[in-house]
């Protein structure tokens, strides 16, 4: 008896590889809110039982962290907003390119890296938002005629050192050439109704007590407000209307959250499951509907809110240009004096 169990107990030893004793792990640095992430982590971890490790901060703080660890970084993954900073990502040699028909199958080309190095997870619009009882839609029509005379201190926006503006005005640059761009930048700049100050929800607020009639800012602030617990927000966000510029265009300036996989990784081919995972029908829906964004693939379902937004055209500009063109926006903007 004794010596058929050994038997079998080294039989096992035999047939069970080492590494399958090992839990799979992936670190996960997150500028996103855990709030916003966790869940779908979670929800990985049921179905492979991958043990994920997940580390939050400011975008840029994550981006200095990961300098500053290099190669001896624990991160796998870096999960973060707007392709400005995924693309100041892979110029500080952070990020590898990965070959996946998965990913390249579940994210459009236009919403991922050019080299393969970040793939879009999820899609912001920057849209231009009015005060419905002073400016009417037919007022407005592009990003371009808000340096109409009209706005002349009429216009909320919030400060050239966010990188949502940064990447607005590169996607300009992109379709719009340099000239062009510093010329508006400039009559844009005059038409501020005061010195950009605060985040896109107080541009918002700024429009509801009347301080500014237009202001440019992410969709998702005002779907957050409409749907906010707190009355003030909620208030605020009634007394504007969303209007999607340039409709016979371009379409309206889009961005991404997205991920990619450090030079440091270990576990790539994990991480690769991950990012995957995310761009799966299921965590679209459901990362949409978190955070009022839009799913990568027009075929998923959207929430609500951004349903009673209508369809809209969006600028298919690859969100590389984004982040080739930021120093040049930088520039510009300062030269026109957004603050
Ligand atoms: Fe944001």
């Amino acid at each position: 008896m004794a010596f058929r169990t050994l038997f079998f107990s080294a039989l096992l030893m035999l047939l069970v590889p080492p590494y399958s004793l090992a839990v799979a792990e992936v670190n996960v640095y997150s500028a996103r809110q855990e709030s916003l992430i966790k869940p779908l982590l979670d929800r990985f971890t049921e179905q492979t039982g991958a043990k994920i490790n997940l580390v939050t901060g400011k975008g840029d703080a994550l981006l200095t962290r990961l300098k500053s660890e290099g190669m001896n970084s624990p991160a796998d993954v870096l999960l973060t907003v707007d392709a400005g900073r995924l693309y100041r990502a892979q110029e500080a040699s952070i990020l590898q390119a990965v070959e996946s028909d998965d990913l390249n199958r579940l994210i459009p080309s236009h919403l991922r890296s050019a080299d393969n190095q970040w793939y879009g997870l999820s899609v912001r619009a920057r849209v231009i938002v009015f005060a419905k009882d002073r400016v009417k839609a037919n007022q407005l029509s592009t990003y371009e005629a808000l340096s109409d005379p009209q706005w002349q201190g009429k216009i909320c926006v919030r400060s050239s050192s966010n990188i949502y503006n940064q990447s607005l005005v590169a996607g300009m640059i992109a379709s719009q050439g340099m000239l062009k761009t510093e010329a508006w930048l400039k009559a844009f700049v005059a038409n501020f109704a005061r010195p950009p100050a605060g985040g896109d929800r107080d541009q918002i607020k700024a429009v509801a007590s009347g301080q500014c009639d237009v202001a440019v800012v992410n969709s998702y602030y005002l779907g957050g407000m409409l749907l906010s617990d707190d009355q003030a927000q909620q208030t605020a966000a009634s007394k504007v209307t969303l209007f999607w510029p340039n409709q016979k265009d371009r379409g309206t300036h889009v961005n991404i959250s997205g991920a990619g996989i450090t030079q440091s990784a270990k576990n790539i081919e994990l991480a690769q499951k991950l990012i995957a995972f995310l761009a799966s029908n299921e965590s679209q829906e459901w990362y949409a509907e978190r955070n009022n964004e839009f799913p990568v693939r027009d075929a998923v379902k959207v929430s609500t809110v951004l349903e009673s937004w209508g369809p809209f055209v969006a600028d298919t500009l690859n969100v590389t240009e984004l982040g080739r063109n930021n120093a040049a926006a930088i520039m510009a903007m300062d030269r026109a004096g957004w603050k």
